[in-house]
């Protein structure tokens, strides 16, 4: 390295970091030969991330030529990630725009399970968002009860994450019921139902998924010991960028940089905190302006036409019935296929399900097309 030190190259211990005139952080250089095994040991820490996260969390800490190029190519030939992908789905989100304009102003809150049971009985998951952050946590549970769903809000979430000013929750019994409205109004927290027919407005649905896939990467042969893989999926999923905030849950919510994996090798130089309130400031116009795009771009996509014959499937929202207690099968965020026996209107279906043969009348916001993937071409 010819360049001396200055403003925006330090060299420590023999190690070399940089940084551009646009960001606070220093990276550090990292050796071309050892490229490909950092990025890999990157996606494999950050529980098999995708690209986008994986690519932000090594840009966050380190630099090396063809970043991009390297991650894309690490994943797609990761052995772990090609064996427990899920079936593919939908990739637009929810279909009502969240825009909270602060931290705890809307927590959305879902049920996951009943998986295999865990230490202590357990069975549930139960997983709250910061809608404004993508600050997640989340709870083992023996019960799907008001009950014990609000113990851990009044116990753990307010105490130790942020007294939320209102609730988003599906309409899950266990969510309507008197327990819940009176405890509730004690806690002065308003409560705010994603509608019947669009579950997956409730945004903490999408984190579903996440959830599912990284349980399935580290405990798909031990399915029983899920629950002591939730403090580390939580850590995981607060620490990795969010694509809307553009920052990681961690920083908005405790005002710095989370510690990355390199850190416990090497000294970095400390970088500056940016001041809560611009981060808020920031945070809330990049929701705003995400908002804005993705309701832009779903107005110039053309509607999905189904027709009689078409297979489908269907959203299997709480996967309570599940038969295969097996992780690797949970999580799967569509049942079927299902066959299209009539399209009554644009907005239901009847579709028969090929193995019960039972027929159900169905919206069209719960189906997705399904195709059979050709094996070679399985990407
Ligand atoms: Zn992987």
């Amino acid at each position: 390295m010819m360049s001396k030190e200055n403003e925006y190259i330090k060299i420590k211990e023999n190690i070399v970091f940089v940084k551009d005139k646009t960001e606070n952080n220093w990276r550090v250089v990292i050796p071309e030969k050892i490229v490909h095994m950092l990025t890999s040991e990157t996606h494999e820490i950050m529980g098999h991330a995708g690209r986008y996260k994986t690519y932000y969390a090594l840009k966050g800490m380190c630099i090396f030529k063809n970043m991009h190029k390297i991650t894309a190519a690490v994943i797609k030939n990761c052995d772990s990630c090609q064996r427990s992908k899920p079936i593919n789905y939908q990739a637009s989100g929810p279909t009502i725009s969240q825009k909270p304009k602060t931290p705890f102003e809307t927590v959305s809150i879902d049920l996951m399970g009943p998986l295999p049971m865990g230490r202590g009985g357990t069975q549930y998951i139960l997983a709250i968002l910061d809608t404004f952050s993508k600050y997640i946590r989340l709870y083992a549970l023996k019960k799907a009860s008001a009950k014990a769903i609000l113990n851990r809000i009044e116990v753990d979430y307010i105490p130790r994450t942020g007294k939320p000013q209102s609730i988003l929750t599906d309409n899950g019994t266990q969510f309507t019921g008197k327990l819940w409205q009176k405890k509730r109004n004690d806690m002065n927290i308003k409560i705010k139902h994603s509608t019947k027919y669009h579950p997956q407005s409730n945004p903490v649905e999408r984190y579903n998924r996440e959830i599912g896939r990284l349980l399935r990467t580290y405990c798909h042969n031990q399915h029983t010991k899920w629950p002591n893989c939730l403090e580390k999926i939580e850590e995981w999923m607060n620490k990795v960028r969010s694509e809307v905030t553009e920052m990681t849950p961690w920083e908005i919510i405790k005002g710095e940089t989370p510690k990355q994996p390199l850190e416990d090798m090497i000294n970095f130089p400390r970088p500056k905190q940016s001041k809560k309130e611009d981060i808020i400031q920031l945070v809330a116009s990049r929701i705003e302006e995400k908002a804005r795009k993705r309701e832009s771009k779903k107005k110039n996509q053309s509607n999905i036409i189904y027709e009689k014959g078409q297979s489908v499937l269907v959203r299997d929202h709480h996967l309570s019935n599940t038969d295969n207690k097996e992780i690797k099968k949970l999580f799967h965020m569509y049942n079927g296929p299902f066959i299209i026996t009539k399209v009554i209107s644009k907005n239901t279906l009847a579709v028969k399900n090929i193995h019960s043969g039972r027929e159900e009348l169905i919206n069209v916001s719960e189906v997705r097309p399904y195709y059979v993937m050709d094996k070679h071409n399985n990407l």
